[in-house]
C-alpha cells in the first residue's frame, strides 16, 4: 500500500467514525502507517489486511473498555491470544469497534460511547451526517465490527458471540458472521460474558477471507482452559474425511426445523428461506424437515445461563482492585456504599438488570429451580441435534473416530437468522417502549447453537425484490467447520 493509499484509508476511517461512531479507540495514524509500511514485503497469510476488533478482547496498545464505564480506564499489559496470531501473521488492527456493554445486547444500543449506526443503509455515503430517515441499528453486540467491515475500512473484524452476537449484526450489515465451534478459537484475553458460551468470531465481506483468519486462529491454546486440544482436534479431522468420502456417494442432505420458525417471522424472511430450500434443492441437495422439539425454551435456558455466569464473572469489577472506583476523599464512605456506588455509576441499566437476575438464579433457593433446569435443558438440545446430524459428536460419543456416520440424517440445518431485516433506530426504540420483551426476540433463532456449541455462519443472501440481503444461518455438527464454511460457498 502506498503512503497516499494509507492516508485515504485513514481519512476514510476518520470520516467513518464520525458518521456512524463505530469504533471506541483507533490506532494513532503515525502508528498505522508505520506497520502498514512494516509488514509491506512479506508473505505471511495475512500480509496486507486490515482489521478491527471488538472492544472486549484486550490488546496491549490501546485501552479495551468492554463499552463500559465500569472499564473506561482499562488498559491491558498483554495481547489476547487471537490477536498476537492475527499480527504475527501480517495483520495490522485500526482499532477497536464498538459493542453492547460487555456484550449483552443486540443492536448496539447499550454502549457508553453511544449508538454505532448501520453503513448499508446509508445512500449518501460522502455526506458529513447520516439523515434520520437512513438510520439504522448494525445489530450486536459486535456491531462496530460489522459496521467496519461492511464499511469497508477493514478486510475483517473479530466479535464475540455469545448467543448470535456475530451472526446478528453480520446480517443486519451485510456481511459473512462466522461463529466456530466452541472451543475451537482461543478465549484468552477475551473479556468475558458468559464463559460456557463465549466465542471469538470472523466478520468479513468474503468466505476467501473468513477462511483464511480462520486458518491463522483455528488453534489450540493451552492458556485457555476451554480451548481443543489437539488431539481432539485430529480426530475430529479423521471423521470430517470419513464423512466426505460417504459424501461421494451419498447427497448432501439439509434439514429444516419448523421450530426454528418462530411467531414474529416476518414474511420477507419465510419466503428467502423458501426460496433458498428450493434452489438448493434444485441443485440436487435432499431436504427434510427436522424436530428439535427443545428450541423454544431454549430462550429461557440461555438467559438463566448467561446471566448467572455474567454476574459471576462481572463481580470482580468492584472498584477496589478492578473497575472504576470514585472513592469519597473525606473517608466517609463505608466499603459496602463505596462498591455499591461504583457499581451503579459503572454498569450501565441493562447490565445492572441482568446482574440482578444473575445473582437471583445463583442464590441458593433460585439454583435448582433455574440454573440447573438451564444445564438440564442444554443437554437435552444438545442431544436432540445429535440425533440429526451425520457426524457423531466429538464431545459426547466415547469412541468417536469410529462411531458410525448415519448417512440417513442431515449435514447441515438452514434457519433464519432474524425476524426482519435491521430495524430503523426509531422504530426499534419506540418499539421497544412499548414492549420491552422485543429486543429479545431474534435470539431464539440464534442461541440454540450457542448453548451447544456448534459451528454456525450467516450468509448474507439477496432474495429477489429485496434491496437489501439478509443472512441465511447454516449450522453443523460440533467441529465441522471447515464443510459449514464448504457449504457456505456453495450457497452463497
Ligand atoms: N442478544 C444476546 C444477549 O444479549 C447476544 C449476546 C452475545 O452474543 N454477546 O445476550
Amino acid at each position: 500500500m502506498s503512503e497516499d493509499a494509507i492516508l485515504a484509508k485513514v481519512d476514510r476511517i476518520h470520516h467513518a467514525q464520525k458518521k456512524y461512531n463505530i469504533f471506541i479507540s483507533t490506532r494513532p495514524v503515525n502508528d498505522l502507517r508505520n506497520q502498514i509500511l512494516s509488514n509491506i514485503d512479506d508473505d505471511r497469510p495475512l500480509t496486507g489486511t486490515l482489521c478491527a476488533i471488538k472492544d472486549n478482547i484486550v490488546t496491549k496498545n490501546e485501552a479495551t473498555t468492554c463499552a463500559s464505564a465500569i472499564l473506561k480506564d482499562y488498559q491491558a499489559s498483554f495481547n489476547a491470544t487471537v490477536v498476537e496470531l492475527l499480527e504475527n501473521n501480517g495483520s495490522v488492527i485500526i482499532g477497536k469497534a464498538n459493542l453492547d456493554e460487555f456484550g449483552m445486547g443486540a443492536n448496539n444500543t447499550h454502549s457508553f460511547t453511544g449508538q454505532t449506526l448501520n453503513p448499508m443503509y446509508d445512500d449518501e455515503k460522502s455526506s458529513e451526517t447520516l439523515l434520520d430517515k437512513h438510520k439504522y441499528v448494525p445489530g450486536g453486540s459486535s456491531g462496530g465490527s460489522a459496521a467496519a467491515v461492511s464499511a469497508e475500512l477493514c478486510d475483517f473484524a473479530l466479535g464475540s458471540d455469545t448467543g448470535g452476537s456475530v451472526r446478528l449484526p453480520a446480517a443486519y450489515c451485510g456481511v459473512y458472521g462466522f461463529k466456530p465451534s466452541y472451543g475451537r478459537i482461543s478465549r484468552y484475553g477475551v473479556l468475558p460474558y458468559a464463559d460456557s458460551l463465549d466465542t471469538v468470531g470472523i466478520l468479513a465481506r468474503s468466505l476467501r477471507v473468513t477462511r483464511k483468519v480462520y486458518d491463522v486462529l483455528n488453534q489450540s491454546d493451552v492458556k485457555d482452559p476451554s480451548s481443543i486440544c489437539d488431539e481432539v482436534r485430529s480426530k475430529i479431522s479423521k471423521t470430517v474425511t470419513r464423512l466426505a468420502r460417504v459424501e461421494d456417494t451419498e447427497k448432501i442432505t439439509i434439514g429444516i426445523s419448523k421450530d426454528y420458525l418462530a411467531k414474529g417471522v416476518t414474511p420477507d424472511i419465510l419466503v428467502t428461506l423458501e426460496l433458498i430450500a428450493s434452489k438448493l434443492f434444485e441443485s440436487g441437495y435432499t431436504i427434510v424437515p427436522v424436530d428439535i422439539p427443545s428450541l423454544p425454551i431454549s430462550i429461557p435456558a440461555y438467559f438463566a445461563t448467561a446471566y448467572s455466569e455474567a454476574a459471576s464473572n462481572l463481580s470482580r469489577y468492584e472498584g477496589v482492585e478492578r473497575g472504576y472506583s470514585n472513592i469519597a476523599t473525606d473517608g466517609s464512605e463505608d466499603y459496602k456504599s463505596f462498591i455499591s456506588k461504583n457499581k451503579l455509576q459503572g454498569f450501565g441499566n441493562e447490565v445492572q438488570k441482568r446482574l440482578l437476575i444473575g445473582n437471583y438464579n445463583l442464590s441458593s433457593e433460585k439454583f435448582r429451580d433455574n440454573s440447573r433446569k438451564a444445564q438440564a435443558i442444554r443437554d437435552r438440545l444438545r442431544n436432540e441435534f445429535n440425533s440429526i446430524f451425520k457426524m457423531p459428536n466429538a464431545l459426547t460419543v466415547t469412541d468417536f473416530e469410529n462411531a458410525e456416520i448415519d448417512a440417513m440424517s442431515v449435514d447441515f440445518i438452514i434457519a433464519p437468522i432474524s425476524t426482519t431485516k435491521a430495524p430503523k433506530l426509531e422504530d426499534l426504540n419506540n418499539k421497544r417502549n412499548v414492549d420491552p420483551i422485543s429486543a429479545y426476540v431474534n435470539d431464539a433463532f440464534l442461541i440454540p447453537s450457542s448453548l451447544t456449541g456448534l459451528p454456525s455462519i450467516s450468509v448474507p443472501w439477496h432474495s429477489s425484490g429485496s434491496e437489501y440481503p439478509t443472512g441465511l444461518q447454516i449450522i453443523g455438527q460440533y467441529g465441522d467447520d471447515q464443510r459449514v464454511l464448504d457449504f457456505a460457498e456453495k450457497v452463497g
